[in-house]
């Protein structure tokens, strides 16, 4: 065994120990800190290429009508993004299948971009269809990112997360798909970019582009910022799909503005111009996208466009009861673990939508009333031995959710 003493030093990168968070006695030998999280990160990539040859012969192509009904499952209408998604992640396969002969006609991927307003599914839709994948998946805040220098995470870091999502197993991981939520907000911020470096709005946009259209990426593989002494791992994203989504605010304005102009430039016979004005995301062209502060070079690359829905008081009133497992499923299984059979009395519903509505929380604050509702009941029925039955009527339902100061909601 060897003896450590002052001038130990790691036997592998030859760091003196004092520089080491901790050295590691062999027989012969010491290994620093550094060294074995890089040999895991190694042994990871070695034994995942290993396993997804393995994950190539399981695996068993689903149908886009077979996704859309996989979907219809948790999420509630939005049938246009469903259909789109379906084809696309179809799609995706069928080109990870391809084995191209020379001169085959090669399947180019198609980046998709959903726009709807926030809290009508988007995220949902995403992680809904990770469920089914075959392939690593990942959801990454595009908020978080800045141009590379600057404070913030460096684009890299969102094949960073991909490959943790892979186990570090890299060819299962060019073949991932990842969703890149709250794209909007790396709109660019002015419309004269000279003024000042816009490093967390157009820098990215300019650093996204690169990783979205297919090229060979150096990624950190413990994410955060690159240092020179860091081994990285070479991804090449030719073959990740990529599915952004954003809310867009404001973007109905520039939407209802091109149409206008259209109609009156075009002469658009009169019943064209009749335009359901409660949803002008469904009218949405790469050009609303372009106004709004994408560039050019990024809505090229992502060239799938769809829509959600706003979502109105039907939606609302089947997003709580209809999912496999909605709001109201999910109460009565806790109910169920203390043997109490829960109902909700059908006018209960619709005070909980109307709620919903009237404090313009959307299908994000079903939850909260609901909690709002339901909170004096959890505490005590766990105490409570006898209770078999709990109905939550109008009249229950109204008081608990006074008692609950949801005024200051309705501030916000
Ligand atoms: P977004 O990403 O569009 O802002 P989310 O997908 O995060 O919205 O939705 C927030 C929550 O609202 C979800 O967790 C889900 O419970 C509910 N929800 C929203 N839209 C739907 C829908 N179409 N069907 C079922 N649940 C929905």
């Amino acid at each position: 065994m060897a003896r450590q003493g002052k001038d130990s030093r790691c036997s592998f990168c030859g760091t003196p120990k004092q520089e080491t968070l901790m050295l590691i006695e062999g027989l012969d030998a010491y290994i620093c800190d550094k060294c074995v999280n890089q040999a895991n990160v190694l042994l990871a990539q070695e034994l995942g290429n290993k396993k997804s040859k393995a994950f190539d012969d399981s695996f068993r192509l689903l149908k886009p009508i077979e996704i859309k009904q996989h979907i219809d499952q948790y999420v509630i209408g939005q049938d246009d993004a469903k259909k789109v998604l379906s084809v696309a992640v179809y799609n995706h396969y069928k080109r990870l299948s391809q084995k191209l002969e020379k001169d085959e006609v090669e399947i180019e991927k198609s980046n998709i971009m959903l726009v709807g307003e926030t809290g009508t599914g988007k995220t949902l839709l995403a992680k809904t269809i990770a469920k089914i994948l075959h392939v690593p998946f990942c959801i990454v805040d595009a908020t978080v990112l800045t141009e590379a220098g600057y404070v913030g995470e460096d684009v890299e870091s969102i094949l960073t997360r991909l490959l943790q999502a892979a186990d570090y197993d890299v060819a299962s991981a060019e073949r991932g798909i990842v969703y890149i939520d709250e794209v909007d907000k790396v709109a660019r911020k002015s419309d004269n970019p000279s003024i000042t470096r816009d490093v967390s709005g157009e820098g990215v946009q300019q650093a996204l582009l690169k990783i979205l259209e297919g090229t060979i990426v150096n990624v950190p593989p413990q994410g955060g910022r690159k240092h020179p002494d860091q081994k990285m791992i070479a991804v090449n994203t030719n073959n990740i799909l990529f599915i952004c989504g954003g809310a867009f605010d404001g973007i109905e304005r520039k939407i209802a503005n091109r149409l206008k102009t259209q109609a009156v430039g075009y002469k658009v016979k009169k019943d064209e111009v009749d335009l359901d004005l409660k949803n002008l995301y469904k009218y949405i062209t790469p050009q609303d996208l372009k106004a709004f502060g994408l560039i050019p070079e990024l809505i090229g690359r992502v060239p799938v466009l769809t829509h959600l829905n706003p979502l109105d008081k039907t939606a609302l009133r089947n997003i709580l009861i209809e999912p496999k497992n909605s709001l109201i499923r999910q109460y009565q299984k806790l109910f169920e673990f203390e043997q109490v059979k829960l109902s909700f009395d059908d006018e209960v519903l619709d005070f909980v939508v109307d709620k919903a509505m009237e404090y313009k929380l959307g299908a994000r604050g079903l939850r909260s009333i609901c909690e709002a509702i339901m909170l004096d009941a959890m505490f005590e029925m766990p105490s409570e031995g006898e209770a078999k039955e709990l109905e939550v009527t109008l009249e229950y339902a109204k008081e608990k959710f006074e008692k609950a100061d949801f005024k200051k909601l309705k501030a916000a």
